[in-house]
């Protein structure tokens, strides 16, 4: 089976587990049945244009040759639609020709194209990034020249941080930037790993590089960030002459083939010319700007591969046949989804999924306010609320998709592990997800480092209560049809509670115990988290009148069997990270 766009579980989760109804007031005049409509006409893209091309992408791959980059047959034409159809703009300003869509709109739309295929997608999320990095950072010339292009993805665009000995640790990046005396500079170095370095959807390239004035202070304090075009563009618009630089190789992988990481070279003959973007030494927060509109789609990566993981092991699993229920003679026998620990897996991957998708709407819904609300106050509160969520958008998200694609494989049996169902490669796609855009070990150090404190821990003390509140609305409805719900999810959140207090005190004093720390406490924030956006899902879907079976279901399912690792992720930050320390002559005697 391909991809089928699962419009309910979006609508479900747009309506429900977030509170996009009271926040329609800051988009204007839109809908939801305009949401729905934009978020369906994504849908069939998405499953009509791009999924058809996924396994192409994955056996062809990206061809270098002589410098240039062929993308697998059919994607070209693919991308043509794409910007045919203004799927680049959706949120970007309406000044640059944008449609100016809030990004929760965006997030459903991105998690359907990331699910119809990643490697296709990666492109196109990366100049969505650039755009808004561009619009917020960028000198009016810089804007007048190629945020139209740019927007209406005429031109597509770069991120380029990485080098080889500058990897999550960027401060430690080498590529130079000279002052060239007439306002630009050139720029001389070499970048790594860089996606759709070098393609051929579009006539231009324009990569946002991060490199070092000589005169720089050490670190991320002394980085800069530039526009540097593939060709330059003349005072008429039209492209001029190529600047210095190129791709030099595309690197073979093990998933998403089809998208071209190329290592470039900057400066063969004296240097790229670039234009600064912001101020010298500032670029990391201009960089910022686009890393975190891109660690939000990654995690939105996560959720689309999770969903059509299941979705196949769902169809095979209603199709295969093998054993019986009991009962059945043993001339008959029985599709494997009658088997409990076949409806284990499928419903694992499936609460999982959802919470995944729950979470990372909020999130995009808390950048919408940040940006939209009238009010200072809210709009920073917001702004927190967003930083909070990020990395957890990310990672959570991310390490699920790993562990959905892998119990896809598991529900297919040996035929998941044959190239054939798609099974595996959704697992080979996903796995990336975990590492770029900061690896999800990083994410956790930001969440618990520079998250937790913001505004003393007001973010993260609002986002408790928020969860509290729920929990609580959940405890009174008092259904007996929930189950355990409400109070697992009741220690779930005081878990949370527990282990961040914990956390905070140690930050200044054993700030070794938190880094330690950092990864359980970020699972056991986003099933606290996950668990409770799908139980208010649940609740409100059951107060519309709407049948409420499946979200219930889910709700209790995700509650009674996933969110009550809680208590063992409390003990694993607060008893076990000391054995992570004390643990060190089991890794220099190995
Ligand atoms: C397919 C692909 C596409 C990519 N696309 C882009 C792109 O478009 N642009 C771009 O700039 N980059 C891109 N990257 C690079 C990617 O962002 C990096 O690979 C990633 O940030 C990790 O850096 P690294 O590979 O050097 O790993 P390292 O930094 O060497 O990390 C190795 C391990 O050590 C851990 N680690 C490192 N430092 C710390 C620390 N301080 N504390 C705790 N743990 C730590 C990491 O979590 C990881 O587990 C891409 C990479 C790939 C493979």
């Amino acid at each position: 089976m391909t991809y089928r766009a699962p419009l309910t579980d979006i609508s479900l989760a747009l309506k429900h587990a977030t509170s996009l109804a009271p926040a329609l007031g800051l988009f204007g005049e839109l809908s939801i049945e305009d949401i729905d409509a934009i978020v369906a006409e994504a849908g069939r893209f998405a499953s009509e244009v791009i999924a058809p091309l996924n396994r192409i992408g994955d056996t062809y791959g990206a061809v270098f040759k002589d410098g240039n980059v062929t993308t697998a047959p059919g994607w070209k034409e693919a991308y043509r639609a794409w910007r045919s159809a203004g799927w680049n703009a959706v949120t970007a300003p309406a000044e640059w020709g944008g449609q100016d869509l809030p990004q929760i709109v965006n997030a459903a739309c991105t998690e359907m194209w990331h699910a119809a295929s990643v490697a296709f997608a990666n492109g196109p999320m990366l100049t969505m990034a650039a755009i808004d990095a561009l619009n917020a950072h960028g000198s009016t010339t810089l804007k007048r020249t190629y945020l139209s292009k740019l927007v209406s993805g005429e031109w597509m665009g770069t991120m380029q941080l990485t080098e080889p000995q500058a990897g999550s640790d960027v401060g430690a990046l080498r590529t130079r930037a000279e002052r060239a005396g007439d306002g630009t500079y050139r720029i001389t170095g070499q970048k790594i790993f860089i996606t759709f370095g070098e393609h051929d959807f579009t006539d231009n390239i324009i990569h946002f590089v991060l490199a070092r004035l000589p005169d720089a202070p050490p670190g991320t304090r002394g980085i800069s960030l530039f526009l540097v075009p593939k060709f330059f563009v003349q005072a008429d618009g039209s492209l001029g002459a190529r600047n210095d630089v190129r791709a030099h190789s595309v690197e073979h992988k093990l998933g998403i083939h089809g998208s071209p990481t190329c290592t470039m070279v900057f400066g063969d003959a004296g240097g790229a010319t670039g234009f600064l973007i912001g101020e010298e030494n500032a670029g990391m927060s201009c960089m910022f700007t686009m890393m975190n509109r891109a660690r939000l789609a990654v995690g939105l990566q996560g959720v689309g591969i999770a969903e059509c993981a299941t979705q196949k092991a769902l169809s095979y699993a209603r199709e295969r046949r093998q054993g019986r229920e009991p009962g059945m003679s043993s001339s008959q026998s029985a599709p494997i989804i009658v088997h409990p620990d076949v409806r284990r897996m499928l419903l694992t991957m499936r609460a999982l999924t959802q919470a995944a998708r729950a979470i990372c709407y909020a999130t995009a819904l808390a950048i919408d306010r940040s940006e939209r609300e009238s009010d200072e106050a809210k709009r920073r509160a917001a702004h927190a609320q967003a930083s909070l969520l990020t990395p957890v958008a990310k990672a959570f998200s991310t390490d699920i998709a790993n562990e959905v694609a892998s119990l896809g494989i598991q529900v297919h049996g040996g035929m998941g592990y044959i190239e054939e169902t798609g099974a595996a490669q959704l697992f080979r796609d996903a796995r990336i997800a975990a590492i770029y855009e900061g690896t999800n070990g990083i994410q956790a150090i930001d969440l618990v480092t520079r998250k937790l404190p913001l505004g003393d821990g007001a973010a993260v003390r609002a986002h408790l209560e928020d969860l509290r509140g729920i929990v609580s609305a959940f405890d009174a409805d008092n259904d007996p049809g929930f189950g355990w719900t409400a109070v697992r999810l009741g220690e779930a959140v005081e878990s949370l509670a527990r282990v961040t207090a914990w956390l905070i005190g140690r930050l200044d004093k054993e700030p070794e115990t938190a880094l330690a720390g950092a990864t359980p406490y970020l699972r056991l924030f986003g099933l606290a988290s996950g668990g409770c956006l799908l139980a208010k899902q649940a609740l409100s879907v059951k107060r519309s009148g709407d049948d409420s079976a499946a979200a219930l279901g889910s709700a209790r399912f995700f509650a009674e069997h996933l969110a009550v690792a809680a208590g063992a992720l409390e003990r694993t930050v607060m008893e076990g990270t000391a054995s992570v320390i004390a643990a060190d002559a089991m890794l220099t005697t190995a």
